[in-house]
């Protein structure tokens, strides 16, 4: 029997952590396949943990890796994904927001041959400012980025084990998952489902990481921003040349009506252009080193359960259990 791998980053999620386990457990008791769960827990303040270690204790399908900080869902999806040994991922929220009876149409997805598996929701019961402000976001973005990013799709999906590989094989630091599975490409298939709302527990967001978020989309995948300062620059100082031309000819025809009104003029907007453009310049410089130093690792492991295996043989370079150490020594 295949093995499918329940990725769940959690934080702050102790009345949900039996909960999903049963869903999740539940829905494979009517298909073929085994299941194991690996729990990320992104440096919980409350019980979570012990929640998770006292499933831990009860069954050996549940594995669990714990962050020395909090290092937020992306570097958490980041360590599932090279954690795991499954011939498929699911990646899913720990608050059963993204519902666990999808599970049998995931795994359907890729039994057909598909490498991904989208589940996508409709925003039913959101908060309409809310709703607003992401269609426009998405609306706009998709104008810029070079990647497509869909509106309602999020992290929830299954990944073959080609996918993970892939996705795993971008070793950028800044991960911004959903861009990042878009990148990839291969063939995908979308999965329809209502907007589930939060039972459990407090939503992690607030407007600020919103916003936050949704900046990171637009700088991860391109460097477009830094190129509006370069054309910019360039149209200026084309614009300038034209205009000191002509009014220099002007000049030569009707004499000066206003002295020193050509020189002021002509050097304020050929330096400005001169200026911009250099530091557009300067900008798609910077923004190469930026790329190219991001060489951090995304997370550090407090505490795991994972025996290496699964970790070194996908990916020999990074692994940092640190362990028999007290949290706080790293904060
Ligand atoms: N989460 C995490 N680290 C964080 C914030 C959130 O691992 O710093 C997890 C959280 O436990 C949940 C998932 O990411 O399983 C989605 O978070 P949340 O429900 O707050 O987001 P929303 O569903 O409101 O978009
Ligand atoms: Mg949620």
């Amino acid at each position: 029997m295949s093995l499918i791998s329940i990725i769940i980053p959690a934080y702050n999620e102790e009345e949900n952590i039996q909960l999903v386990y049963e869903q999740v457990k539940k829905e494979f008791a009517g298909i073929p396949y085994e299941f194991e769960m690996l729990f990320i827990d992104d440096a919980s303040t409350d019980e979570t943990l012990a929640k998770i270690k006292q499933l831990t204790a009860k069954t050996p399908k549940v594995k669990y890796i714990s962050f020395s900080r909090n290092f937020g869902k992306e570097a958490a999806i980041y360590a599932g994904l090279r954690h795991v040994s499954g011939r498929a991922v699911i990646i899913m929220d720990a608050d059963l927001q993204h519902p666990p009876s999808l599970i049998p149409q995931l795994i359907q997805g890729f039994e057909e041959g598909f490498d991904q598996v989208i589940a996508r929701r409709n925003r039913n019961g959101e908060h309409f400012m809310r709703k607003w402000l992401s269609s426009t976001y998405y609306r706009l973005i998709n104008k810029i980025v070079d990647v497509k990013l869909e509106d309602g799709v999020g992290d929830f999906r299954l990944l073959s084990d080609r996918a993970v590989k892939a996705v795993l094989s971008l070793n950028e630091g800044e991960r911004f998952s959903k861009g990042l599975f878009s990148w990839i490409g291969m063939e995908q298939k979308i999965v329809d489902y209502d907007n589930v709302l939060r039972e459990n527990g407090q939503t992690k967001w607030t407007i600020s990481k919103l916003f936050n978020y949704g900046l990171d989309g637009l700088i991860s995948f391109n460097n477009r921003p830094l190129r509006i300062c370069f054309y910019s620059g360039a149209i200026i100082l084309m614009l300038s040349l034209i205009y000191s031309a002509v009014t220099f000819i002007q000049i030569l025809q009707n004499g000066i009506d206003v002295p020193g009104y050509f020189t002021i003029i002509t050097a304020v907007l050929i330096l400005g252009g001169i200026q911009l453009l250099s530091l557009g310049v300067i900008g798609e410089y910077i923004g190469r080193i930026y790329y190219e130093t991001k060489k951090r690792p995304p997370y550090l492991i407090q505490e795991t359960n994972i025996v290496n295996g699964a970790d070194y043989e996908k990916n020999k370079s990074r692994i940092y259990p640190i362990r028999h150490h007290r949290r706080n020594q790293y904060l």
